[in-house]
């Protein structure tokens, strides 16, 4: 973490990762990609490096963040997906310019076009989210449980029951509070 910054939430999806750089939508939300730099820095955790990033292009992020937000939660309470958001993910999955390559490994990366633009990064994530939207993929979207957050979630487990977008952060805040609330119902009796 570069000091100062909040640090980045990671998940397996990319898309629900890339909404998590806003978290406590509900709450006080807590901005994690604040510069350019920061986005900078989290697209290459994510294998989708770039050489630059201008505000204009931080300002396109988050836009086509808060659109994935909007449409991923619409989709996980069934609700009709907001048109703007659609067409915000739609225009830049088509200005995205990246191949999927194997590696001799037998892993896919993306390559981006040679100028690693920062637009090419967001038509990866943009196409991501439109398989996880769409119904692609295995798994289920679904609505944090923690009631300052709410944040759209890809559930990939067996039983599809998962409640919280992520264990460290909203699960064990839960499991926390019931904790205390547990323990100031029943207190020890003192000696
Ligand atoms: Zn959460």
């Amino acid at each position: 973490m570069r000091a100062g910054f909040p640090d980045f939430r990671l998940g397996n999806v990319l898309a629900t990762s890339f909404t998590g750089t806003l978290s406590e939508r509900q709450g006080d939300p807590v901005e994690r990609i604040p510069t350019p730099q920061r986005l900078i820095d989290w697209l290459a955790v994510y294998g989708l490096a770039v050489d630059s990033c201008t505000p204009a292009q931080l300002d396109r992020a988050r836009e086509l963040r808060e659109a994935i937000h909007a449409a991923a939660t619409a989709a996980a309470i069934q609700d009709p997906l907001p048109a703007a958001a659609v067409h915000v993910i739609n225009d830049c999955s088509a200005q995205g310019r990246a191949a999927a390559v194997l590696t001799p490994e037998g892993e896919r990366r993306w390559r981006l076009s040679s100028a690693s633009r920062v637009e090419d990064a967001l038509g990866v994530i943009a196409a991501d989210a439109i398989s996880i939207i769409a119904g692609e993929r295995d798994g289920k979207l679904a609505l944090c449980a923690s009631p300052t957050c709410q944040a759209a979630f890809f559930d990939t487990s067996q039983s599809r029951t998962r409640k919280w977008c992520d264990m460290n952060t909203c699960g064990n805040r839960q499991k926390k509070a019931r904790f205390n609330a547990n323990r100031s119902k029943n207190p020890r009796p003192a000696r």
